[in-house]
């Protein structure tokens, strides 16, 4: 366990906050997956009175790592595997002679009788090529020696962002922006506050929408601007990505607006802070965590979202998002209004709970729902998160579209 977790922040590795390389996809840059694996480690594997032999096994991967640069995943795997086998090897030798005694002469006839059923040869014989190709794929990734490890982060100049990958939802060929999240668990509701947009708090209201996620989850640039990541006592990690407003949104004979959209309590971001850098719609820009005031445990972990429409591109750049500053814009006075007139009265879509406007702030679910694409459909999240996933429909309605899934081409096509 010691050594898992020294090889993951060890001094040639830069903390939170200095990734460059392409983000990784593969499930073990999940840290709940990370951690799940962990806590197997210290029972089955680290436990100081596990069986003597782990340390052998140990040696012998370590030696596989040296020697022939096996990565360290794959010789975990292999000490995973032998230790397992030793551990149950004598009670599976009992139960083995046990069943091979009862039963094999009756699934031997069984067996026969299935490979003799031509429709299961048929599949057998469609699925072989497929089966070969699985195979052949396993092998390559084990034997490159990184071997998907996805933990090695270096600083560089610029961000190489992974692109967004689609999502099963609503897709609206027509639409400027793209959704935040490649999941939707809905608003975050636990004991320690309400995540909807303008929800009662001690300093007054909510300025954001808390969007319920797990730890890790990816969080995508919704439109193609600047952005720049900044840590904060309050907000933790956080992303702000500034784009101009859609074509329609502006005001005639005037500059065009610009909004910022403000990502806070995440546990990793791509660049180095304090800096701008181009990002394109459906660039990751970071991931869902707990940092800022979201750490106490009794929070469930959420990607605070903040939508600021400012007058131009500087203005959208200088933008703080400080809870304090509750200026108005004319800019986003007109904002709220198109998309009351574009989107809200046009399909009879409402806020139960709220205006959809609080200054120049924006309600985030609204305009994203109105402006982006590839919103996954609402799903309650699973445990320990569930009973804090609280559906859209709880909070909105609609009369043209289901809230929960969002607007549709269908929708879009009869106007
Ligand atoms: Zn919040």
């Amino acid at each position: 366990m010691a050594q898992h977790v020294r090889r993951r922040s060890g001094a040639h590795e830069p903390v939170v906050g200095a990734v460059t390389r392409p983000w990784p996809h593969v499930p073990s840059a999940s840290p709940r997956a990370q951690g799940e694996r962990s806590v197997w480690l210290g029972r089955r594997v680290f436990r100081p009175s596990a069986h003597g032999g782990q340390h052998h096994y140990q040696h012998v991967a370590f030696a596989l790592h040296q020697a022939h640069g096996v990565s360290s995943r794959v010789t975990m795997s292999l000490v995973l595997g032998l230790v397992r086998l030793q551990l149950s090897v004598p009670g599976q030798l009992r139960l083995w002679r046990f069943r091979l005694k009862h039963r094999s002469l009756r699934l031997f006839s069984d067996f026969k009788s299935f490979m003799a059923n031509p429709r299961t040869r048929r599949s057998i014989e469609q699925a072989f090529p497929l089966l070969l190709l699985t195979a052949l794929t396993a092998a390559c990734s084990l034997a490159s020696k990184d071997g998907g490890d996805g933990l090695h982060f270096s600083l560089g100049p610029m961000p190489e962002l992974a692109k967004k990958k689609t999502v099963p939802g609503a897709r609206r060929t027509d639409a400027p922006w793209t959704y935040v999240l490649p999941i939707d668990h809905g608003v975050r509701i636990d004991q320690s506050g309400q995540g909807y947009f303008r929800a009662p708090r001690f300093h007054g209201e909510h300025n954001g929408l808390d969007l319920l996620a797990p730890v890790g989850t990816a969080v995508y640039a919704p439109c193609e601007g600047k952005m720049m990541v900044g840590a904060s006592p309050s907000f933790g990690s956080w992303v702000q990505v500034v784009c101009p407003v859609p074509a329609g949104f502006a005001i005639e004979n005037q500059p065009h607006p610009w909004v910022s959209f403000f990502f806070a309590h995440l546990s990793r971001t791509p660049t180095s802070p304090e800096q701008w850098f181009d990002v394109h719609a459906g660039d990751q820009v970071g991931e869902v965590g707990k940092t800022g005031n979201a750490q106490d445990v009794s929070i469930q972990p959420h990607l605070h979202l903040e939508l600021i429409v400012q007058r131009n591109r500087r203005s959208a750049m200088d933008e703080r998002h400080l809870g304090a500053d509750q200026s108005n814009v004319e800019a986003a006075q007109q904002f709220a209004r198109v998309l009351d007139q574009q989107c809200m009265e046009r399909y009879g879509f409402v806020s139960k709970t709220n205006e959809v406007r609080r200054a120049r702030r924006i309600d985030p679910f609204i305009a994203l729902t109105c402006l982006s694409d590839f919103k996954p459909n609402f799903k309650k999240a699973p445990s320990p998160l569930s009973s804090a996933s609280k559906e859209w429909a709880q909070f909105y309605f609609a009369k043209d579209f289901n809230v929960n899934l969002g607007v549709e081409d269908s929708i879009l096509a009869r106007h």
